[in-house]
């Protein structure tokens, strides 16, 4: 029988990292040099390898996955069933936000990393890639838009996030728990999510930066007004619990607002941002007024991630995208 085609994309991170010619580990592993390393997978499928970037994490940007998603949809409409990006694990729970929203093809794609490097004991990249192009190479896993596999467990990219600095189980799903899970040589889907049209993208995106600016007792906001001046595109506030921020906060929202889009989020890391509960200056029902859009269930660091690319690839109603997530705006809310 003929093997699953899996291409495989490695952007360097952890997985790849060697010591260096000074202190440290630094990402010089090639793709093909990792899949050398898990014989296991010739067992599994038969891999593309492309190295397509040697960064860390930190490193990547939104053009590296813009390129990215162009090549995914070529692999896949050159024949792969499925991909796998391996990449740093500090920014996967972006990343893979990034191309759930941006890659037009139902095609598996997987992304994974390594919280330990190659030479670390008990490194963990082997069993991460081997289980990502496992994942990659079921039909399980069609048409769920961006997983992430780490530690035998399947993440919506959605969902996703790194919730530990250095464990080897460092992701977490929510609000909802992981959708399924590896185990011995089975794909195990749990749970399904609806996938949402990815964002239909501009041939040449324009640099967009939007600020994301977490507020903490008495603070008073300067950051928003700060970035609106320094020529930001947007901000994301991640305000106080339902999604508040001070009354002279909620003025420099309302100065910035009719410039361009503030979105607020929670701080909390968990729930839906409110719409109409609160009345005092700084609520969500004043904040409302003064022209910010609600992240809806989408935390900081997704909304941010949303709202540039819905700045790059010029949607033309920000609020009614972030409808789709529970958020928006009074008008565009999906109740
Ligand atoms: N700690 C990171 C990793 O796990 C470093 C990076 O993101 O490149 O890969």
């Amino acid at each position: 029988m003929d093997q699953p085609k899996i291409a495989v994309f490695a952007l360097g991170g952890t997985i790849a990292t060697q010591p260096g010619q000074s202190a440290g580990l630094i990402p010089t592993l090639t793709g093909e040099a990792l899949v050398r390393t898990v014989p296991q997978l010739a067992d599994l499928a038969s891999l593309e390898v492309t190295t397509f970037r040697q960064l860390p994490g930190p490193d990547l940007a939104f053009a590296d996955l813009e390129a990215l998603a162009s090549a995914i949809e070529n692999a896949a409409s050159a024949g792969a069933d499925g991909i796998v990006v391996t990449q740093g694990t500090d920014t996967i729970e972006e990343t893979a936000f990034v191309l759930d929203r941006i890659v037009a093809s139902d095609v598996p794609v997987i992304v994974t990393g390594a919280m330990r490097s190659p030479v670390a004991p008990g490194a963990d990249g082997p069993a991460n890639l081997l289980a990502a192009v496992r994942v990659a190479a079921s039909p399980a896993a069609r048409d769920l838009g961006t997983l992430v596999v780490f530690d035998d467990d399947i993440h919506a990219a959605r969902f996703v996030t790194k919730a530990h600095t250095s464990r080897p189980s460092a992701f977490r799903s929510r609000p909802s728990g992981p959708l399924g899970f590896v185990v011995e040589q089975r794909v195990r889907m749990v749970a399904h999510v609806n996938r949402l049209p990815p964002i239909g993208r501009c041939a040449s995106p324009q640099r967009h930066r939007v600020a994301l600016v977490t507020l903490g007792l008495d603070d008073d906001g300067a950051l928003i007004e700060l970035a609106a001046n320094q020529g930001y595109s947007g901000v994301v506030i991640e305000g106080y619990g339902g999604g508040h921020v001070s009354g002279v906060a909620a003025q420099a929202v309302g100065r910035v607002s009719p410039n361009i889009p503030v979105v607020i989020a929670s701080r909390t890391g968990a729930g839906e941002v409110l719409s109409g509960t609160y009345g005092f200056p700084g609520s969500e029902i004043d904040l409302g007024e003064r022209g910010a859009i609600r992240a809806g269930w989408l935390d900081g660091i997704k909304a941010r991630i949303l709202l540039t690319l819905l700045l790059r690839h010029e949607a033309n109603d920000i609020a009614r995208h972030f409808a789709l997530w529970g958020g928006g705006t009074a008008a565009s809310a999906a109740r």
